[in-house]
């Protein structure tokens, strides 16, 4: 039997809140899983892992961390009980090292928000393994792309790509109660939309010194990482919007599908 060729998946996971939260970019999740075939395993490339070197997830029972500080405490009472994916894991690190990108595996790391928390709303019956896998703040987009093209042939082999990070990712700009977008936030996030949606790999690997106000989208890299393995493990090739909104006004919940 052979599987079908799943795509890879970038979504902006926004704040921890989202399972809780009666917004656009909640109910957009609720449906994605619909919209896919069946994944047997999900690899979850998270913005809220960052190590050296690209680094897998093996556990075979993965707890959840909750790695934040200051929410309300039912946040800190969620679970998502996935069984681990350990043999994705490893397949990740032989692809990677195979690729020439030395990778390495954790067997205690947990599931952070940064996976739980969309794969909360998207599968919320945690019956499909999870399995990790960490950026590299201190990489560039060039290196994250080729960390996606290395692991492309999973998508081959019934796993779901899910990279989670923000599109436009300000925290020092996080207002409750805040419901307009503000233009940098706005700007950023079509110049996002437009370099995607045209498989532009060059502006997309150049995106500090081309997109507007890079600076105040990202004041650190690591939440657009996420983006570039999708995209790299997408064949870098156009990718489709699945989804735009903003929270919290400046914060992107855009999304996108790789195929
Ligand atoms: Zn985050």
């Amino acid at each position: 039997m052979t599987s079908p060729v799943l795509p890879s998946i970038f979504v902006s996971h926004g704040s921890p809140t989202l399972p809780f939260e009666d917004v656009p970019a909640r109910d957009f999740m609720a449906g994605l899983a619909g919209r896919l075939p069946r994944p047997a395993a999900i690899l979850s490339v998270t913005a809220h892992w960052c190590t050296e070197r690209p680094t897998a997830g093996t556990a075979a029972k993965p707890e959840t961390i909750h790695d934040f500080y200051g929410f309300p405490d039912a946040l800190y009472e969620m679970s998502y009980p996935s069984p681990g994916a350990p043999d994705v894991g490893r397949r990740a690190v032989a692809l990677l090292n195979d690729a020439g990108i030395t990778a390495g595996e954790d067997g205690r790391r947990g599931l952070d928000h940064g996976t739980w928390s969309p794969l909360t709303v998207i599968y919320p019956d945690a019956d499909i393994p999870v399995a990790q896998l960490s950026v590299q703040p201190n990489a560039d987009a060039a290196h994250h792309m080729a960390v996606g093209r290395a692991l492309a042939p999973l998508r081959r082999e019934g796993v779901l790509i899910i990279a989670s990070g923000g599109a436009v990712h300000n925290l020092y700009e996080f207002r409750n109660g805040i419901h307009e977008t503000p233009s940098w936030a706005a700007a950023f996030d079509n110049w996002l939309i437009d370099a995607v949606g045209r498989g532009d790999t060059e502006a997309l690997m150049d995106w500090h010194a081309r997109s507007p106000e890079p600076g105040r989208a990202h004041p650190a890299d690591e939440h657009l990482m996420p983006l570039f393995v999708a995209y790299g493990a997408g064949g870098s090739r156009p990718g489709t919007t699945l989804h735009r909104s903003f929270t919290y006004g400046s914060l992107s919940m855009t999304a996108f599908a790789f195929s």
